[in-house]
């Protein structure tokens, strides 16, 4: 099986994720995009809030658009999860055709825990040293005795998409493995997350990598509107507008009312008479002396003015 090659990331003990070749980027979003909603201008700060837009309204095509080449190797329990993600395009080293190769995995001490009580999925807490020698010890006893027995009885001409049934699942396989960036994006929403098993996060975490650098529009958006984005259900909605107070939400109303105030006037210089009519058309309602002591405070955030009308709509819904 393959060494680990130099441009690859090195995963776990013996595995890696070489990214072999990628077609498009933030900008093959942006093309697509540009068909369904007309051509326009397209300054990179533009492409940025296009996609943006897309990843907010869940416009997923565009991102489509975007593939992704990698060469992995990685134990087989890891690609036993892997190989959930139905939408890949999956080609793996044959061991019906090809010798197995004495390569298992060995976790680090620091790896091996105990079973979670609270998360059944999860491990947890330290294991003291001499059960962590003996969980290595039995590791590798079952590699390597399950990998003579192996190499016996293909010495002896049996068919190995048989006698392979007897090595166990920390062998490590490789594949080539193809996807566009919007299921790559879930894939790693997914597999990178806290309540992954640590051994494929790690190889989530390697493709990430590629992400950031091929598309950083559009891993920004995903980490702003998927990642760390909040939704609510009707149950959680209908308990936030009767126990929000107008008054909070009316404070929030008119912080809003000077970000967009501010964006409108940094995408568009204004002249200074006109900034607080401005700011009342946006639904400000503090006073003019007010209005130009904070404006002058320089703590006004610049943000994007389709987001914050939008945020607008949904907390005047929160209102009772
Ligand atoms: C933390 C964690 C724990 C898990 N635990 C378990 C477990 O205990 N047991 C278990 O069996 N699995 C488990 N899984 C696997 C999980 O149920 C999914 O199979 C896996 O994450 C792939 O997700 P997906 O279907 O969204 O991805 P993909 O297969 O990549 O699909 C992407 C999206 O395409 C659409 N899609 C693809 N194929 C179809 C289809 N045939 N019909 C309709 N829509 C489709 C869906 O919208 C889907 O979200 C776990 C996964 C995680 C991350």
């Amino acid at each position: 099986m393959t060494e680990i090659p130099k441009d690859a990331i090195k995963c776990l003990d013996k595995g890696f994720v070489r990214l072999v070749e990628t077609m498009g980027g933030d900008d093959a979003i942006v093309q697509a995009a540009r068909v369904s909603y007309g051509k326009g201008t397209s300054k990179v700060s533009q492409d940025r809030g296009l996609i943006r837009y897309l990843m907010r309204h869940r416009h997923t095509t565009p991102f489509e658009m975007v593939e992704f080449k990698f060469h992995c190797k990685m134990p087989i329990f890891v690609a036993r999860q892997w190989v959930r993600h139905r939408t890949a395009n999956i080609n793996e080293y044959s061991l019906r055709y090809s010798e197995a190769r004495d390569e298992f995995y060995y976790p680090e001490p620091k790896h091996i825990q105990f079973q979670s009580a609270l998360n059944k999925q999860g491990r947890l807490g330290n294991v003291p040293k001499r059960l962590t020698d003996k969980v290595l010890k039995y590791f590798k006893e079952i590699s390597e005795r399950s990998f003579d027995m192996y190499r016996e009885l293909n010495e002896a001409g049996l068919a190995r998409e048989l006698i392979r049934a007897i090595l166990p699942v920390n062998l490590y396989t490789e594949w080539y493995w193809k996807n566009d960036l919007h299921n790559l994006l879930h894939f790693i929403g997914l597999r990178s997350d806290s309540h992954a098993q640590y051994e494929i996060r790690v190889y989530s975490d390697a493709m990430a990598e590629a992400v950031k650098k091929v598309a950083p529009f559009a891993w920004e958006a995903y980490q702003d509107y998927v990642v760390s984005g909040l939704r609510f259900s009707r149950i959680e909605q209908s308990l936030l507008e009767q126990r929000l107070p107008d008054r909070v939400i009316d404070d929030i109303l008119e912080d809003v009312a000077y970000q967009i105030t501010a964006t409108l006037h940094n995408n568009k210089r204004r002249e200074d008479a006109d900034l607080f009519p401005l700011y009342q058309k946006q639904g400000g309602s503090d006073s003019e002396d007010d209005f130009k002591l904070k404006w002058a405070s320089g703590e006004i955030e610049i943000g994007n003015v389709r987001e914050l009308r939008e945020f607008k709509t949904k907390l005047k819904q929160l209102k009772k």
